[in-house]
């Protein structure tokens, strides 16, 4: 049993990342031995572009494959779009993870597919967990080292009760009861009545207007910003709507996080090669790839309706081919920069939406070493001569990966956010090394990181690619109508005829941007979408996330 299965059987009591918006239990779903549907005979072979190759086309590709149906993927660059896992030449499977990292286990949805491909997971070594060994945080020039939060300055234990505290002002414990419980009236009822509170209302607001926070000093919201909860700083989501870091709280998306062992890219890539199961349509041995002929086709430039109510997809090179519905998983602000789509496939209020959306730039920047040398023990102090690092110098967060004796290790030297991450900006990878080594310097005086450095570095900045133009939603006070707008729109039966058969999916389009959780819950929300378009239905003793959307339905604010 590899650890993916085991997080995949949730536990009784499970806090697992169920709504809060929609809770509707995607990995029930998921596990039904009926499967989560079927399409008359008649559908069999229709064709779905999927356009995006990340981990919400793969899981939609798959899943309608299973159906019968048959999806055609558009991709520019490589399978695992945000899921990017950067093998180091010359050292397999030493790898950098350059975009998602760590995957809390209340993703069951996520690790349901990370078991299907047969994918191990470890704990990841965040900020003051067993996993990271020793932590160091320093901050306004004073280092602290540390195993636990008990071992700081009594400061962090008070800013954590604050957090902690602040969020229970709001109803955080019963909330978490009713996620526990899969309670979905009594968490709707609960959180349809915070989404009006705090849609227009930043994290800032909340930390800045809490009593719990008002009694403490301002360094300590200074803190906050820095080490933050579980997986450490907080600050530059400051800005962003409370409600985004409430959902996370409230479904551990920011605890018991793992890493997928020799990357998470392979998760997409191994659905690629994943034969469809014996209740599929397709002959034994079907799989994605093999109905490629091994790989996706070229990204899409351009999607149209003709007058049949067909689609017609143009991939770059100038090639045409006919769909009878079409995904769109890719960023949404793609849909008016790279990809020419007829205006009438949407709404204005959803072409709104999806130009609204607001995307978090992100950059890191790693180095592979010789050995896991920060475990060596500084023997003027007795402690490892690094931790997992916590600072407000300009590389704000690094963490250090450990592959196992005789192999080399990894660091992650930075990981930034928004205006952390435009200072990178400009600069080549080289320039970033040296900066974070100097910034480093500082923190370790007597340590020669770069002495250690083999092979080339990477770095990423996600808002340079034309093919992201950030790193993932990050929305902004008054933005949950927008959200809404995009959520709701696989429930196309209301819909004018012209605006039915092209669906979306992805991170932009889930309440829970940023984590790959809501990537998979948003794609299965397609196929479900998918499959009634073309005349199908779930198993009636496993209803999908569609045949109980009235009763779970986001709160509608209203325009
Ligand atoms: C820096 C960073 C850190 C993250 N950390 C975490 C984490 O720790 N834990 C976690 O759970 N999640 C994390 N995430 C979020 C997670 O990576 C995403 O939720 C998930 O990968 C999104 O998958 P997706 O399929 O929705 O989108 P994507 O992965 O973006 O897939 C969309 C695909 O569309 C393709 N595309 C673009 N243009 C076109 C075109 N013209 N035609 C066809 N295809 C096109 C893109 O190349 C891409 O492959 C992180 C993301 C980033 C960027």
């Amino acid at each position: 049993m590899t650890t993916a299965t085991m997080l995949e059987q949730r536990l009784p009591g499970q806090v697992t990342v169920f709504g809060p918006d929609f809770p509707f239990a995607y990995d029930d779903w998921l596990r039904h031995p009926a499967g989560l549907g079927s399409v008359p005979r008649a559908a069999h072979g229709v064709t779905v572009a999927i356009v995006g190759a990340g981990l919400a086309g793969l899981v939609a590709a798959y899943e309608l494959m299973e159906l019968g149906l048959r999806p055609v993927v558009y991709e520019p660059v490589r399978i695992g779009g945000r899921l990017r896992s950067h093998e180091f030449a010359g050292a397999e499977g030493v790898i950098a993870e350059l975009g998602g990292m760590r995957f809390p286990v209340s993703g069951t949805s996520f690790f349901h597919y990370a078991d299907r491909v047969g994918l191990d997971s470890a704990p990841f070594p965040n900020p003051l967990t067993d996993a990271a060994g020793s932590t160091v945080i320093d901050i306004a020039g004073q280092t602290h080292h540390a195993r636990t939060l008990g071992e700081l300055p009594p400061e962090f234990a008070a800013v954590a009760q604050a957090w902690d505290e602040a969020l229970e002002q709001i109803g955080f414990s019963a909330m978490q009861d009713a996620v526990r419980a899969r309670d979905a009236g009594k968490l709707k009822r609960l959180w349809n009545e915070l989404v009006p509170l705090w849609d227009g209302r930043t994290f800032y607001d909340f930390v800045a207007t809490s009593a719990c926070f008002a009694k403490l000093p301002f360094r300590y919201r200074e803190m906050f910003g820095l080490v933050g909860f579980g997986t450490g700083g907080w600050d530059s989501d400051f800005p962003n709507s409370m409600l985004e870091i409430l959902r996370v709280v409230v479904t551990n998306c920011d605890t018991d996080q793992r890493l997928i062992v020799g990357g998470v890219e392979q998760l997409p890539r191994r659905l690629w090669t994943l034969p469809a199961s014996e209740r599929s349509p397709w002959p034994a041995g079907t799989t994605l790839a093999s109905l490629h002929g091994g790989v996706p086709r070229p990204g899409a430039a351009a999607i149209r309706r003709r007058d049949d109510g067909a689609f017609l997809v143009r991939d770059r090179w100038g090639t045409s081919r006919v769909h009878d519905a079409v995904l769109a998983t890719c960023q949404g602000w793609l849909l008016t920069t790279q990809i020419e789509c007829d205006e009438s496939l949407f709404s204005q209020d959803l072409w709104m939406a999806l130009d609204r959306t607001r995307y978090m730039q992100s950059s890191k920047t790693f180095v592979m070493v010789d050995r896991p040398f920060w475990q060596d023990i500084d023997t003027a102090t007795g402690r490892p001569v690094m931790g997992m690092t916590l600072t407000d110098r300009l590389t704000r967060g690094t963490y250090l990966f450990d592959n196992g004796p005789g192999r080399p290790a990894v660091i992650c030297l930075t990981y930034t956010w928004m205006s952390d991450a435009l200072k990178m900006l400009p600069y080549d990878v080289e320039q970033r090394v040296k900066l974070s080594l100097d910034a480093l310097g500082k923190i370790y005086p007597g340590v020669d990181i770069a002495s250690h450095i083999v092979g080339d570095p990477v770095t990423v900045s996600w808002e340079d690619d034309p093919h992201f133009l950030g790193a993932f939603k990050g929305a902004l006070p008054g933005h949950y109508r927008y959200n809404h707008r995009m959520y709701r729109h696989f429930m196309q039966d209301a819909l004018p005829s012209a605006e039915r058969g092209v669906f979306l999916a992805g991170d932009d389009v889930s309440f829970m941007p940023g984590w790959a959780e809501g990537a998979v819950q948003t794609a299965l929300n397609a196929v479900w979408g998918i499959m009634t378009h073309f005349g199908g239905a779930a198993h009636p003793e496993n209803p999908g996330p569609g045949d109980l959307y009235d009763k779970l339905a986001p709160v509608d604010l209203g325009e």
